[in-house]
């Protein structure tokens, strides 16, 4: 194959210094409250506009729609899109490979220097991103201003990381040879995010792909391709060239199945439920006619993570790290808090601290920057209140149980703890997804331990306890992907925590850590005769 000469650019940038994390804005300054109601009314005047496909950089519009509402208002349209369908599998997938031939020999400090680029536009323009997150999936600010941020995070950390790789060196070096290892591109990826890191998980896995030199069809979320399509605007702006990233919007089902099973995909970056990463994974290693190579599937999938309180815990601090995992975002994080594990020694003092904290809990519309907002969809809603009333049954319920009173339209759910679940129930064992946490009684910590490692899920946990002892027997038998000790089991930090799970919770990828980029390229060996 022909090498083709790749275009050159202006204002390559490369940052210096070590990667620091974006700081999260404090919204108890009048300051940044302002900034963030002027941003939520400017992005309000915005609402409703209509987004196409972006193929090879052109615009194109489809017949069938894809409607993104606000979930704390369903009747108001957040971002009307286009809705890609088998008939753009192709022209997406020519796109992406014709930009590829290009891109792949782009120098790696011209794609770095795009990412710190996007970075520094997005801290332009951070409130009104957090505000698009508001009222897309009904983050409240600080929720949002943290997606943000880890967008943010994403830029300049795998900037950085792709200049690492790019300089690696081999230790070892035969007589009379100059022996290097390239880390080259892999070519087109899928990659398919969910919606509730719309902003931080579509990017982030579109970054590492691109950084790397690999082109990338994007199918987001279809409860959330605006901040996505927000996300490409600014690709653009940043100079990204056309075709590296195409935008196309779809329902999984038809056009993301597609895009996986095409043979010239090359690998496929997922997060999302389990059910859909196993169907993801069987697509991937059938080999289609045509396909030269094994497809490879980077997948992060669900949670069903837990807290263990034991009997020596700080009960203020295990009580509000709890009420802070389960609860944040409404309880839509995999890595959300959605069992405590508490041993029976303090089980009935734990259940009523934590009962005056979680009514506390303020919610409502997000842009009022209540503590929960909504729930992303309708469905969600229903099958969320089918598990608590199974809950109802298995277990006592301690606070919540229902649908906000005087909610109106809004999707919005009481948060609720159910009590005295019982191990291997099917409270205990699915995850739910949504503001709900089981609490379930452990006789001492082995017992814990037991009940926190038996489901079929390892994503994230936490121990709380002042014994040393049992902290290392946590660290060496929780058998989790991202493991805390006495303080809450969601908030990973990029770089500090590099994130992803073990068993159905995925294949480990640990995002925002030094072996992404891995995934995301192909070791080349090259052994030069010198001399
Ligand atoms: P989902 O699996 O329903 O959808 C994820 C994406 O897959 C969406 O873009 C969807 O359109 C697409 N999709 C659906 N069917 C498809 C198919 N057959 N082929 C190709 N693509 C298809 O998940 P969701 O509801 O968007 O997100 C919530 C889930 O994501 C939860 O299970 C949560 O635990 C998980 N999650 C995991 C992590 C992690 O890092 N492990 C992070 C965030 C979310």
């Amino acid at each position: 194959m022909a090498t083709v000469e790749a275009p050159t650019r202006p204002h390559i940038r490369l940052h210096q210094g070590a990667f620091v994390n974006e700081p999260l804005t404090d919204f108890s300054k009048d300051e940044n409250a302002r900034k963030m109601r002027e941003a939520i009314d400017k992005v309000r005047g915005q609402l409703g506009r209509e987004y196409e496909l972006i193929i090879g950089g052109k615009r194109i519009k489809t017949q069938d729609k894809i409607k993104s509402i606000n979930p704390a208002k369903p009747s108001q349209i957040v971002g009307l899109h286009q809705k890609a369908g088998k008939e753009h599998v192709e022209p997406a997938m020519n796109a992406a490979l014709s930009a590829f031939e290009s891109w792949r020999y782009t120098s790696v400090e011209e794609r770095a220097s795009l990412l710190f680029r996007v970075g520094d536009l997005l801290r332009e323009c951070k409130f009104e991103f957090n505000a698009w997150l508001v009222f897309e999936v009904s983050k409240n600010w600080a929720e949002a201003d943290a997606d943000i941020a880890e967008t943010i995070d994403f830029c300049e950390y795998y900037g950085r990381e792709a200049l690492r790789l790019s300089k690696v060196k081999l230790d070892v070096q035969m007589p009379g040879e100059r022996d290097s290892l390239f880390y080259i591109p892999l070519g087109v990826g899928a990659v398919i995010p969910p919606w509730n890191f719309p902003s931080a998980i579509m990017a982030g896995m579109t970054l590492a792909s691109i950084v790397s030199g690999n082109t990338v069809i994007l199918k987001p979320s279809s409860d959330s391709p605006t901040i996505a399509a927000k996300f490409v605007e600014l690709l653009e702006e940043a100079g990204m060239p056309d075709g590296v990233v195409n935008f196309c919007p779809g329902a999984g089902a038809s056009f993301g199945n597609a895009v996986v099973a095409h043979p010239k995909t090359r690998y496929i970056a997922f997060t999302g439920s389990r059910e859909v990463g196993l169907d993801i994974n069987k697509s991937a290693a059938t080999h289609a006619p045509g396909q030269l190579w094994i497809k490879r599937t980077i997948l992060e999938m669900g949670g069903k993570d837990a807290i263990v309180v034991d009997a020596d815990a700080d009960l203020d601090s295990a009580v509000e790290g709890v009420a802070q995992s389960a609860f944040g975002f409404q309880g839509q994080k995999c890595s959300a808090c959605s069992r405590a594990i508490v041993d029976e020694r303090i089980y009935d003092k734990f259940l009523e601290k934590l009962k005056v904290r979680v009514e506390k809990i303020t919610v409502g519309d997000p842009a009022e920057n209540t503590n929960m907002g909504a729930v992303i969809n309708e469905g969600s809603m229903k099958t969320i209140l089918e598990y608590v009333e199974q809950g109802k049954k298995d277990g006592r319920l301690i606070s919540g149980g229902n649908r906000t009173p005087n909610a109106g339209e809004g999707y919005f759910l009481q948060p609720t703890v159910i009590a005295d679940i019982p191990p291997k129930s099917k409270l205990e064992q699915e995850e739910i997804f949504g503001p709900v946490l089981t609490v379930t009684k452990s006789r001492n910590f082995d017992h814990a331990l037991e009940i926190a490692n038996d489901t079929e899920f390892g994503l994230t946990g936490a121990v709380y306890t002042k014994s040393k002892e049992k902290i290392s027997r946590a660290i060496r038998e929780f058998h989790v992907g991202n493991l805390y000790i006495n303080r809450k089991c969601t908030g990973a930090t990029v770089g500090a925590h590099p994130f992803g799970g073990f068993n159905m919770s995925g294949t480990d990828s640990k995002s925002g850590g030094p072996d992404y980029l891995y995934l995301f390229t192909q070791g080349k060996a090259v052994g030069e005769k010198i001399g």
